[in-house]
């Protein structure tokens, strides 16, 4: 008989716990996995998938007044934000279905409850009240909002999880945070017709970006009506009388807004998880630490995803549960590759970037050249939309190697992917002139740079 229960029990139904899960069933091995919430987690329930169904929602009024060029009358249109919601919800609940099956049909066992260690091979099913023992455990159960408990009136803000479901549109939101999870609800609930103000306390949106794009995408959003206010904080949040918020800023201003939404970076689910029971070592920010295969101090627990705080993005937590399942089960072990992950932000324009940006570059780099266009697409020539599209390759001057690619314009995030393909695969910027273009895209002027705009020898811009 078995000495455990299971071969291997996945605390966390999202991204990477629902994905290891499935696999290693699928390899005839006896799977558990709780979820506390929904199964799908932050990804697929209040994540990148709800987000992605709301930036399309935004981006219609766009449309309306684009088609005008084009010879069509729009009626005046008007928008429902419940129906949103609803839709919104419906798509979400078939996706959550699909994943617990997923795992169901490969063999596994899902169990929608709290799970906590008891010691390094027991876990309790919190509203089962019972244990369970497993050989192998795996922790994914990624994070949450940070909640800025330090902010006097915090508990008057919502967070991205709120975002998603609120009973009304806010008539005016203020936004507060500089990462891509603020910045994209900035342009959805402009686009949606509401006032919007983002308030970042750093020089510039977006840190670690290319600074070309962030300054570009920063104008942009601007010229569509979205304040932006750099260098700055709130001091404090009050309900007034009246229902409504007053965002008190540090440099003295107060707005006035229906909801205040925090988006200031998110933290590692680990507390009451019974971490200490197994001896289950945590970094500074409460994340789970792990060596390169994402095992932990405890040889059979292992952690993946937003929990060890690499880089918190679904792809990545998905390729970091194959890995797990090479290593533990296969015989295979595989480190996962966090070098070069292409990225988007779903900004309205859109980023799509890979690889180092000018600056990093330039850093670690004697002399790169700098290869940059800007031009406004085919689309809005006749639309008559004055907005304009970035794209930027970084070259190692002495190997020719593409070290980054930056696009900012519409559909950046789907170029992004291929783009990730070429540099992974360590493409030079002649492969890339070799390369015939497709015409007419915005996308054939990634190999019709034949020129250098500028390069940048020891960090200094020279021509
Ligand atoms: C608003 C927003 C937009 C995003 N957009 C994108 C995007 O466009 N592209 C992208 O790549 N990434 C995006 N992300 C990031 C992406 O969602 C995460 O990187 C990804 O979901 C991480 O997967 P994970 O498996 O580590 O954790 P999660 O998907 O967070 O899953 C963890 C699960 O564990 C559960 N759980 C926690 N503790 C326990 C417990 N003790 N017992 C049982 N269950 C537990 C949670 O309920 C959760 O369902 C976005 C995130 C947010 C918040």
């Amino acid at each position: 008989m078995a000495q455990y229960d299971y071969d291997l029990f996945v605390i966390g139904g999202g991204s990477g716990g629902v994905r290891a899960a499935r696999v290693s069933a699928g390899l005839g091995k006896r799977v558990g996995i709780a979820e506390e919430y929904r199964f799908g987690g932050t990804c697929v329930i209040r994540g990148c998938v709800p987000k992605k169904l709301f930036v399309y929602a935004s981006q219609f009024p766009e449309h309306f007044e684009d088609a005008a060029g084009y010879g069509w009358t729009v009626q005046p249109a008007t928008f429902d934000w419940r129906k949103l919601v609803a839709n919104k919800d419906r798509e979400i609940a078939r996706l959550e279905g699909l994943y617990r099956l997923g795992v169901e049909n490969a063999g596994g066992q899902t169990f929608q409850t709290r799970a906590v260690l008891v010691d390094r091979h027991t876990i309790l099913l919190e509203s089962e009240n019972r244990t369970v023992t497993a050989d192998q455990i795996l922790i994914a159960t990624g994070g949450r909002p940070n909640p800025h408990l330090a902010l006097p009136g915090h508990e008057h803000c919502i967070f991205s999880n709120e975002a998603f479901d609120l009973p009304e549109l806010p008539k005016a939101i203020v936004i507060a945070g500089g990462g891509y999870i603020a910045v994209e609800f900035a342009n959805i609930f402009h686009g949606l017709g509401v006032h919007t103000t983002l308030i970042y306390r750093g020089k510039e949106i977006l840190g670690r970006f290319d600074m070309d794009l962030r300054r570009m995408l920063h104008e942009t959003m601007e010229k569509k009506g979205i304040r932006i206010i750099c260098h700055e904080i709130f001091s404090a949040i009050e309900r007034r009388a009246d229902g409504r918020l007053d965002a008190y800023l540090q440099g003295g201003e107060v707005i006035v807004a229906d909801q205040v939404m925090l988006a200031l970076g998110r933290i590692p689910n680990t507390e009451d998880l019974g971490l200490e029971n197994a001896g289950v070592e945590r970094g500074k920010v409460g994340s789970i630490l792990v060596d390169d295969y994402s095992r932990t101090n405890v040889g059979n627990i292992w952690a993946i995803g937003d929990v060890t705080n690499r880089v918190q993005l679904t792809p990545v937590a998905i390729h970091e549960a194959m890995c797990f399942v090479e290593t533990a089960f296969r015989n295979n072990p595989v480190a996962p590759d966090h070098d070069c992950v292409a990225t988007a932000v779903f900004s309205q324009p859109e980023i799509g970037t890979v690889g180092l940006s000018e600056d990093e570059a330039a850093r670690r780099f004697h002399s790169i050249e700098v290869y940059r266009a800007t031009f406004r697409p085919l689309r809005h020539t006749m639309s008559g939309r004055d907005e304009r599209m970035l794209m930027k390759l970084i070259v190692d001057a002495q190997t020719r190697l593409v070290l980054g690619a930056h696009i900012l314009g519409p559909d950046a995030g789907e170029m992004a992917q291929l783009l990730g393909i070429s540099l992974k695969a360590g493409l030079t910027k002649d492969d890339f002139d070799r390369t015939m273009a497709v015409h007419p895209t915005a996308a054939e002027e990634l190999v019709t740079m034949y020129k250098p705009s500028y390069l940048v020898k020891n960090g200094e811009r020279v021509g």
